[in-house]
């Protein structure tokens, strides 16, 4: 008897006919506060059917885009593998031309992701600024993820957005590595003026990671470590929206579905909904 799959709303199973594919990562492992990001993928898919396909801002229709969901990478236990595979499977996408949308997980699932794709200006958007060399032994945490991307794209080539906690030794490395970073204080006072020129000042194409605690807990309070006076729904969906066709990759990690009244995964798939609305105005997908 076939076993079907639950599906992205609006997405085909077959990953060779679209330009852009969706896959889960249901990965936990160096959780360190609510653990649960594992189920996220599930979650987000189910809550995806929520939603109309018509996207009355944009005018246009989900239901008439060609994406693809394969499904979810398997379940593995250390995080070195975890980055291996979520690396070989990225890298096998990007190599045949697609673009990739990854429903984590935790974050620590953006450092191989951005490593498969090229020449990319990488984005983080996420109350916390994940800048450490290692937490607790382990340098692939999602803790650590911003400082893994740095490694790979250097700091001219990525930003992070809604920031609003780290360490002293993190602000020590950030001060020292000038990483660029505009705090949700910032955002929450003055708007989105400064990220948006930021991304206009760099042409390149875009790896977009979305650690959904850069909300605030009012919108998204099933995460793994929850910090208040965050970002809206709103700022999320304008910068999806200013960077339209020069996202290659997207992922939405850090939902911890145990955690969840249905909340913060309804917004995870909206804001993946954005994103693939946005590619599919442009005529990417
Ligand atoms: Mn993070
Ligand atoms: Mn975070």
């Amino acid at each position: 008897m076939a076993i079907e799959r639950l599906l992205f709303a609006d997405a085909i199973p077959d990953a060779e006919e679209a330009s852009l594919v969706i896959f889960g990562v249901p990965y936990d492992g160096t959780s360190s506060y609510r653990p649960g990001a594992r189920f996220a993928p599930h979650a987000i898919r189910q809550a995806s059917y929520n939603f109309e396909t018509y996207h009355p801002d944009l005018k246009v229709d989900l239901g008439d885009a060609t994406f693809a969901d394969a499904g979810d990478l398997p379940e593995v236990g250390r995080s070195e593998v975890l980055v291996e595979t979520v690396e070989e499977a990225a890298s096998s996408y990007v190599a045949s031309g697609r673009r990739t949308l990854a429903l984590g997980g935790e974050h620590s699932l953006t450092a191989p992701l951005v490593g498969a794709h090229e020449d990319v200006t990488v984005v983080i958007l996420d109350a916390h600024m994940d800048f450490r060399d290692e937490y607790l032994g382990d340098p692939h945490s999602h803790a650590c993820v911003t400082r893994r991307v740095v490694d790979q794209v250097g700091v001219e080539r990525t930003l992070v957005v809604g920031v609003r906690s780290f360490s002293k030794e993190e602000a020590a490395d950030v001060a020292a590595m000038g990483l660029p970073h505009v705090s949700a204080t910032q955002i929450v006072e003055e708007g989105l003026e400064d990220v948006l020129s930021t991304l206009e000042d760099r042409p390149d194409p875009v790896y977009l990671s979305l650690d959904m605690d850069a909300l605030d807990p009012a919108y998204a309070p099933a995460v793994g470590n929850p910090e208040p006076l965050g970002l809206t729904p709103r700022h999320v969906v304008e910068i999806i929206q200013a960077l339209g066709s020069r996202i290659q990759g997207f992922d939405v990690t850090e939902v911890s579905p145990p955690w969840d009244q249905g909340i913060t995964a309804a917004l995870a798939a909206r804001l993946a909904r954005e994103v693939l609305a946005v590619l599919h105005a442009e005529d990417v997908i």
